[in-house]
């Protein structure tokens, strides 16, 4: 199983990496796919640009093998639609299982994605969410029929399973990361000392 993390990565941090590895490791995954969105399509804009945010996403990345950058979103026009990637991924490697791996508060807001429920039919999906909270309290209706509870069971469907992982996550946004930049104050240890001294170097979120 191949894990696909798509975000803004608007900057990629360390809340990002953490809940990453926690995916890999607890699911056993080959490796999980960090796929950077070219337009989003709630229509949010981006601070960096998009060399900006893949050059961040290659530094955070260095030294673990299981993460790859993969860009394809990028080199497309138009709004990044997940279901396009996902059909894209299985074409090249129809004998591969994909999960896309969502944080919570994303998962809430799967039901308003284009075509939905066809993604399902490319991927499972694994919600990543912190242990406190009861994972299935906000469930859409759409998406009750997809759970599943039995790890072994996800670990060798194809597609159409959604499974809440429970994690220890850290309470960092890229949104606090900028604004932090912005107001002059350190990211230190909120993102890897590379990303953090590209962010300088090349001025980027800074007022
Ligand atoms: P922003 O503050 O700009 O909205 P963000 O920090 O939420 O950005 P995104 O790139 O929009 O980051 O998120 C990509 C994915 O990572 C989403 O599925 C989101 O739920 C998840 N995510 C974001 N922050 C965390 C975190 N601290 N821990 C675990 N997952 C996270």
């Amino acid at each position: 199983m191949i894990g696909i993390f798509g975000g803004s990565f608007d900057p990629i941090h360390n809340g990002h990496l953490r809940a990453a590895l926690e995916v890999l490791q607890r699911l056993e995954l080959k490796k999980i796919l960090f796929v950077p969105c070219q337009q989003h399509a709630f229509g949010k804009t981006f601070n960096a640009t998009a060399a900006q945010r893949l050059e961040m996403l290659e530094l955070a990345i260095q030294g673990e093998e299981e993460f790859v950058v993969d860009a394809r979103e990028l080199q497309r026009t138009g709004i990044s639609y997940t279901i396009d990637t996902l059909i894209e991924l299985n074409a090249e490697n129809p004998n591969e299982i994909y999960s896309l791996i969502l944080g919570m508060d994303t998962f809430l807001s799967l039901h308003k994605w284009h075509q939905e429920e066809e993604i399902l039919n490319y991927a499972n999906v694994i919600v990543v969410d912190r242990p406190a909270l009861e994972a299935t309290r906000m469930i859409d209706s759409t998406f009750a029929d997809y759970v599943c509870t039995n790890v072994h069971e996800f670990m060798h469907s194809k597609a159409g399973k959604i499974f809440f992982l429970s994690a220890p996550l850290l309470e960092i946004s890229a949104t606090y990361i900028r604004n932090e930049v912005a107001a002059n104050k350190s990211i230190r240890y909120l993102v890897p000392e590379a990303v953090a001294d590209y962010i300088q170097t090349e001025k980027i979120y800074s007022s």
